[in-house]
């Protein structure tokens, strides 16, 4: 039986009748932006995120454009963000005028650096967007703290986390804004594009409502310059559906997580990567230095969400022999990511930045392969991916 990296139909299908039913009471209400359903899904995603105001827009990437301009962000300002990402991260920065800072990552957590971002603090520094890779949160004592110290704006990168916790505190509740996006590969993902951006400041969620609506209030009056960063009603209305629906999605990412940790950590030469190791170079992590193949880990305090499953398979060209060896076997399998914001081409001139800067981020990208972890796969399907990793591996 193939098994596909995702499967959306796995997840949306069971629901189609429910999700048919709100598409005929949004047709039928003839009312397509605003209003009613997105008020609604906005007022549940605040629940379910523990967030003062919540914020629908139209993707991942405009909750982190609308969030930096909220802040005031452009021209001349630097934002510190992880080399290790989605380009969307820094593509958003770079947007808004301001300078996207490569920092480099932990390899445990896959969470930024801080040790990394103090090296490349400058007097235009104004704030930094921890990104919450694969489903867990970055390490957000040490962002709060640094950032508290150098009076920095923190804007959390939850596009892969929603749900996710840290020390029993909702990520995109910890720092000044948090961002979220409905891609349909998400957790929470939609029938197209949708994000949202949550925050406990009654002043910067009004500046938000304004900047998604082109800085209109009150009707055709326009203070500052926004933009059309709107959700479709129409999208609000199907997410309620599988809104309700997030924690067995939640819980079948985890289920599925626990199965390939047992199951793989048995195999010969696989180890499991240590909290312990948290932000400690590579080279220098406790039992790793001859694993064929490094399992992540959930931190103890964090509610880590699964979004990816992601392996480190180290040795030069092993990572591309796994993932050709699952190809083979029908088995979906993706590098997330391939180039570090570091080494992109669009980011070759920016200035103050040097290709040696971010050797993590270097070494992950040559490393990390994901695996099939949706909520929906079967045991046999998880069978057969243990059964082909193991055959890589002897
Ligand atoms: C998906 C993603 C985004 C962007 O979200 P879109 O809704 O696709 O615009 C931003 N950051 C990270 C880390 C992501 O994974």
């Amino acid at each position: 039986m193939p098994v596909p990296l995702l499967d959306v139909n796995a997840q949306n299908l069971p629901l189609e009748a429910e999700l048919k039913e709100v598409f005929d009471k949004v047709l039928s209400s003839g009312r397509f932006i605003l209003g009613e359903e997105v008020d609604a899904f906005e007022q549940e995603c605040a629940a379910a995120l523990g967030a003062k105001h919540a914020v629908s827009v139209s993707s991942g990437t405009d909750a982190l454009i609308v969030s930096l301009m909220a802040l005031g962000i452009g021209p001349g300002d630097e934002v510190l963000c992880p080399s290790f990402t989605f380009f969307a991260t820094a593509g958003s920065i770079s947007r808004t005028g301001a300078t996207p800072v490569f920092c480099d990552v932990c390899p445990v957590c896959f969470g930024i650096d801080i040790d990394s971002a103090r090296a490349k603090l400058s007097p235009n520094t104004k704030a930094i967007v921890p990104v919450h890779l694969y489903g867990q949160s970055a390490d957000m004592d040490s962002v709060l703290a640094f950032a508290n110290e150098h009076g920095l704006k923190v804007v959390e990168d939850v596009a892969q986390s929603f749900g996710a916790t840290y020390k029993g505190r909702n990520c995109g509740t910890i720092g000044d804004l948090g961002c979220f996006s409905f891609f349909p590969s998400k957790n929470l993902g939609g029938f197209g594009d949708g994000g949202l951006v949550t925050t406990g400041s009654d002043e910067l969620a009004e500046t938000l409502l304004r900047l998604r609506n082109h800085g209109m209030h009150p009707r055709y009056y326009h203070s500052t310059v926004g933009g059309n960063f709107r959700m479709d009603a129409l999208q609000c209305a199907l997410l309620r559906v599988k809104l309700r629906h997030i924690k067995s999605y939640e819980d079948g990412r985890s289920r599925n997580a626990a199965y390939y940790i047992e199951r793989l950590a048995a195999l010969p030469g696989v180890v499991q990567a240590s909290e312990a190791d948290c932000c400690c170079p590579p080279g220098q992590a406790s039992g790793t230095a001859a694993a064929k193949l490094i399992l992540p880990v959930a931190y103890r305090g964090n509610g880590h969400v699964w979004n990816q499953f992601t392996l480190r398979v180290p040795g030069e060209g092993r990572r591309d022999a796994l993932r050709e060896h699952l190809a083979g076997k029908g088995i979906g399998c993706e590098v997330y990511y391939p180039v570090p914001m570091h080494r992109q081409q669009c980011f070759a001139d920016l200035p103050g930045h040097s290709l040696g800067d971010c050797q993590v981020s270097d070494l992950l990208s040559s490393e990390v392969l994901s695996i099939p972890v949706y909520p929906e796969l079967v045991e046999s399907q998880l069978e057969e991916v243990v059964a082909a990793i193991s055959s890589f591996l002897s």
